[in-house]
């Protein structure tokens, strides 16, 4: 428990014992690296996802700092792309597109690495390599993608067909070891600490009987999975879907369903993966349509495709998820969707990624130093925080970013703001109040996913469990990376071989709105220090699996935090919107009025569309690229 991964970092393929000091690193170190060509994002580990040095002009622009004399740098760009997340990355290539590959392009991004939330996180222990998703985890739902972002994955290679035939071989290797999802009970939540292997609604009363719950609570969670019981007697399915939506699932659960208290901190986490939030600030009709327990017997309709049906991503709670998912597996590349971002700056910038195949990306070592060459059609440039857009008069716009604390100036015929819908105001003072307004009603979700890179996993499979709900835990769920094979890129398949395990926290406060507790979590992880993270990771670690053989001090290799202050996009809630904003298309809805051009500046990424999906990020720049030709 006490020994500290800070000492211990990999580099380049080889471990090698360092202090802290290699850690997070500031836009002034990441740029000092980039000169001497050791600069190789992936590899970092530590406090990742929003890092120390991505953030701080950002916040000093909100609390009313201003950079006025920037150094202009004489250089013009027929497109600068604010955000190079992967709703920019193919905003540049939907322009190049259209405009022709001889536009030039440049593409600012205040992170140290691109792909905005599409990140990877790459590890190195004796020559070899081991991955994980930092953010974006899948392409969820593929076929439901819009012709346009299934158009885009295909141009850059992602060979659905392919992709199955190639990880179907491997993806049964839990199973096949006989490990199944289990449920973790924590003393303080539920008065005894125990690991239960077989968490299964198909099972559910065997699962139940080798808990630590209650007779009565064990005999309620029962009936809500059996769902025989009408809850909601003389009303039609109508009514019943009506009330629903206006009580959350954990009102549900008590009030309607009359189950005993004890049930609550069972089901809590179950929606945060998607929502960021518990049951207390998800509505029960989203519990309903995602196949939560207790609404079997309601006798509910199908909602009718007048409904908002599909929106990107096939879920949100607004659509049956069953139906969204049925023969549509999702896609997962061993680094998740950062795939998807090395694709999109292969395409752009094809010297800086070698390859040229969905499979060989996997391994590809991006060169950084090439993404802001001078001459090449679409640079990207990181650490690199834009303060302002403005139009100027004579018809260009310019604008002024920060980097290594210094501001500088640019100009392009036209820009995308591919950033957050957060941010914009703030740096395009020009926009409309009523717009303004628009851009900050959502709030993005907070969330961490931390990646550990562990020696063996033998602890795993004496425990029996690949993964790991742990509703009353600080990282109320974890688990080892996905089993699968691409090109030469293989997770570990025999328990003794090093993985990579996941954990993720959500910061919840029940009992406020869901944007309120969207904005208290961005605050508690913007003030949580990496050792912090680091002592809930040993200690929930130990509490599950030092009874089969873990020891956090032996096993733990490296740990990668990645913090996401601003993650998933705000989705429309019938708790606290308005019931249109979360049913229909209507184009009252903020991120609808919010994404107004605003002359040759337009607004792409997924806060867009109000929907926190990859498929979401690529339409909007699709959209916010032909506003731009529409204008021209
Ligand atoms: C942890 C996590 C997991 C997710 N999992 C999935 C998933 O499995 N499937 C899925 O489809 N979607 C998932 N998402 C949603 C994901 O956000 C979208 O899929 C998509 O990646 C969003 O792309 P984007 O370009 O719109 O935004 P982002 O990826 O956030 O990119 C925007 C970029 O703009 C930068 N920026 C902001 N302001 C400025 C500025 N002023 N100057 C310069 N740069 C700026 C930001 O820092 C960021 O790097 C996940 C999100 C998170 C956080």
């Amino acid at each position: 428990m006490d020994a500290s991964v800070s000492r211990r970092d990999f580099l380049n393929g080889v471990g090698v014992a360092l202090t802290g000091a290699l850690l997070p690193t500031s836009s002034v170190e990441a740029f000092a690296r980039l000169k001497a060509g050791e600069y190789y994002p992936p590899t970092r580990t530590g406090m990742r996802g929003s890092h120390p040095g991505s953030f701080e002009a950002a916040h000093a622009l909100r609390d009313g700092s201003r950079w006025e004399s920037a150094e202009d740098l004489s250089e013009r760009y027929d497109l600068v792309v604010v955000g190079g997340g992967l709703s920019g990355l193919a905003a540049a290539y939907f322009y190049r597109k259209r405009f022709g590959s001889g536009a030039k392009i440049l593409i600012l991004d205040n992170h140290d690495d691109f792909g905005g939330h599409a990140k990877r996180n790459e590890f190195w222990h004796e020559g070899r390599m081991y991955l994980m998703n930092g953010g974006t985890l899948n392409v969820e739902a593929p076929s439901q993608y819009s012709t346009v972002a299934a158009g885009l994955l295909w141009e850059l290679g992602v060979d659905r067909t392919r992709y199955y035939e190639a990880t179907r071989k491997v993806s049964g290797r839990y199973r096949e070891l006989g490990l199944s999802r289990g449920m973790f009970f924590d003393e303080d939540t539920f008065g005894e600490e125990r690991l239960v292997p077989g968490y299964s609604g198909k099972n559910i009363r065997a699962f139940l009987a080798k808990t630590p719950l209650s007779d009565r609570v064990k005999k309620d969670i029962a009936r809500l999975y059996e769902g025989r019981e009408d809850y909601l007697p003389g009303l039609s399915s109508e009514e019943k879907k009506k009330k629903l939506a206006h009580s959350s699932y954990r009102d549900y659960l008590l009030n309607v369903a009359r189950a005993d208290p004890g049930v609550v901190p069972f089901f809590n986490s179950r929606p945060m993966g998607l929502f960021c939030v518990g049951i207390d600030a998800v509505p029960a009709l989203y519990g309903w349509e995602m196949g939560y327990p207790g609404f079997g017997g309601l006798g509910l309709d199908p909602t009718p495709p007048d409904r908002l049906v599909h929106e990107p991503g096939g879920q949100h709670g607004r659509e049956n998820a069953e139906r969204a998912e049925a023969g549509d597996p999702d896609m997962y590349f061993p680094d998740g969707n950062a795939t998807i971002a090395r694709l999109l700056v292969r395409a752009l910038n094809p010297d800086a990624v070698p390859g040229d195949s969905m499979e060989d990306v996997v391994t590809s070592r991006v060169d950084y130093g090439l993404l802001d060459g001078a001459g090449r059609p679409a640079r990207i440039r990181l650490n690199a925080m834009a303060v302002k857009v403005e139009q100027e008069s004579r018809g260009d716009v310019a604008v002024t970013y920060v980097r290594e604390g210094r501001a500088e100036r640019v100009r392009a015929g036209a820009s995308v703001l591919a950033c957050w819908n957060g941010v914009i105001p703030y740096i395009c003072e020009e926009i409309p109040e009523a717009q303004k307004k628009a851009l900050l009603y959502g709030v993005k979700a907070p969330l961490v996913y931390t990646s550990v890179l562990l020696s063996n996993w033998k602890a795993f499979v004496k425990a029996g469990v690949a993964s790991v709900s742990a509703p009353g835990s600080y990282h109320t769920s974890l688990g080892l990376g996905p089993s699968l094979s691409l090109g030469d890129y293989h997770t570990s398949r025999e328990p003794d071989e090093p993985i990579v395990v996941r954990l993720s926290h959500y910061p919840c406060s029940p009992g406020l709105t869901r944007r309120e507790q969207h904005r208290v979590g961005r605050e508690e992880l913007l003030a949580t220090t990496f050792e912090t993270f680091e002592r809930h990771i040993r200690d929930q670690l130990a509490r599950t699996f030092a009874p089969s053989g873990l020891d956090p001090a032996r096993d733990i290799l490296a740990i990668t935090v990645n913090r996401w202050p601003h993650g998933y996009a705000y989705t429309y809630n019938t708790l606290f919107d308005p019931e249109p904003w979360a049913f229909t298309t209507t184009s009252e809805r903020p991120a609808i009025v919010g994404r107004e051009p605003i002359g040759r500046i337009t607004i792409a990424n997924s806060d867009a569309a109000a929907s926190p999906h990859t498929d979401a990020a690529i339409n909007e720049a699709y959209r916010a690229v032909e506003e731009l030709a529409q204008n021209t």
